[in-house]
């Protein structure tokens, strides 16, 4: 029988990638629920062809138009938040991706594992914002979360068969298109220039946090939540070429890691079709022509969101919740032009001195601090 999926922000990068998987193997996978926030077109096309049971527009302005549209079709048409974390509910769902960007990932997700739904987990605010309560009632409620991040998916691939510790785990980076830039050069880079991703085509969002690092930061507390490892055992190198999609270093010093062509449907495959490998037609390596592959450490200086994203690890309770917020409205500030390259760690690292924190938070406590610190970064980004 085929998979059912249930594609949480389908409209987006990530989305896009996985019914392109789910075209290449329609008879094992059906998208069976799309949603999106405001491409309601794009929502509309999709559906048409994926002939889903239902799809969802978060953006509750959009629904008149998306029910107009596919009025002629058998697809039940909901709006809203509240949608997302009713549809993902749906008895003849298997497999949740959660696609969608930020903080609003948060609640279908917890929605999703608390009916049992095996999680193909891109939003890796989610595991920022309140890792230690997804990890514990992902194993409460036997929901198995698998990662898309290529970088996860690397270390779960190399965790493959083993049954030892984990010494390290090493986290590789792209350094994003302002690796060679000196620290006064970042004073003036502009969004457009942020969003040249040099080997990554990603949504606006991630592609920002990859060229700040701090998407590099989410990754250290995404990987300490899904694979049990502190963030001293985290080590995060440089390697521009983003071949090694990362690696596992084992106690008797022997290092494990997943290469391949930086292809994001790879990843997504693989947890949806995990413990099996599916066959692909996507590139391969070309070992005879491939560029040097380097490794180097990464700049705290000049990114230093990757050094407050350890901090809040370190500090635990709601600190990464408050680094996500703030993130989240910094990093769409930069992309306004309201706020510089500089800027952005320096309102971050002000909202985290300046906000409750909360050491064994409740899912109340994050929402609530999600907010205040938002607040707070806003009103930096104006005083500034
Ligand atoms: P995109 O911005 O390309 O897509 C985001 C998707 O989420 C869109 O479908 C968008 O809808 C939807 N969305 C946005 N805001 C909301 C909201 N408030 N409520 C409901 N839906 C919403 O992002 P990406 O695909 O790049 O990234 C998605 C997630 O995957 C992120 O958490 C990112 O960190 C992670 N990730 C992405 C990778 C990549 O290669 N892109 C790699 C690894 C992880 P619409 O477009 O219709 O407005």
């Amino acid at each position: 029988m085929k998979k059912r999926i249930a594609i949480l922000g389908s409209t987006g990068s990530i989305g896009t990638q996985a019914l392109q998987v789910i075209e290449e193997h329609a008879d094992l996978y059906e998208a069976y629920i799309l949603t999106a926030n405001r491409q309601a077109d794009l929502l509309v096309q999709q559906a048409r062809r994926f002939q889903p049971s239902a799809v969802v527009i978060a953006d509750e302005s959009r629904y008149g138009y998306v029910r107009e549209a596919l009025a002629d079709q058998p697809i039940q048409v909901y709006a809203g938040a509240d949608a997302l974390c009713q549809v993902v509910q749906n008895d003849e769902v298997d497999i949740v991706l959660t696609a969608l960007v930020g903080f609003a990932g948060l609640r279908p997700t917890i929605s999703a594992i608390q009916s049992h739904k095996q999680i193909a987990l891109a939003n890796k605010e989610t595991l920022v914002v309140a890792g230690e309560l997804v990890t514990r009632m992902a194993v409460e409620n036997r929901a198995p979360i698998l990662p898309v991040d290529s970088e996860h998916s690397a270390i779960f691939q190399s965790l493959m068969g083993e049954e030892s510790e984990i010494e390290k785990i090493i986290l590789t980076a792209s350094g994003g298109p302002f690796r060679k830039y000196a620290l006064d050069e970042l004073r003036t880079v502009t969004p457009a220039m942020a969003l040249k991703h040099p080997n990554w085509d990603m949504g606006a969002k991630i592609t920002i946090d990859s060229a700040t690092m701090m998407n590099k930061g989410f990754e250290v507390i995404e990987a300490k939540w899904l694979f049990g490892v502190e963030a001293d055992h985290i080590q995060v190198v440089v390697h521009p070429q983003s071949v090694v999609h990362s690696a596992v270093q084992f106690r008797d010093g022997a290092v494990k890691a997943q290469l391949g062509v930086p292809d994001m449907r790879v990843p997504i495959q693989l947890a949806l079709s995990y413990p099996r490998r599916l066959a692909s037609s996507f590139d391969r390596l070309d070992w005879y022509h491939m560029q040097d592959l380097t490794f180097e450490a990464p700049d705290l200086e000049k990114f230093r969101c990757l050094g407050l994203a350890f901090e809040a690890l370190r500090q635990g309770g709601t600190m990464p919740c408050v680094v996500n917020a703030a993130n989240e409205v910094v990093n769409l500030a930069f992309r306004q032009e309201r706020c510089s390259f500089l800027q952005m760690p320096e309102v971050i690292g002000q909202t985290m001195q300046r906000a409750t924190f909360v050491q064994q938070p409740t899912l109340d406590d994050l929402f609530q601090v999600d907010a205040e610190a938002r607040r707070i970064a806003k009103q930096l980004i104006n005083e500034n």
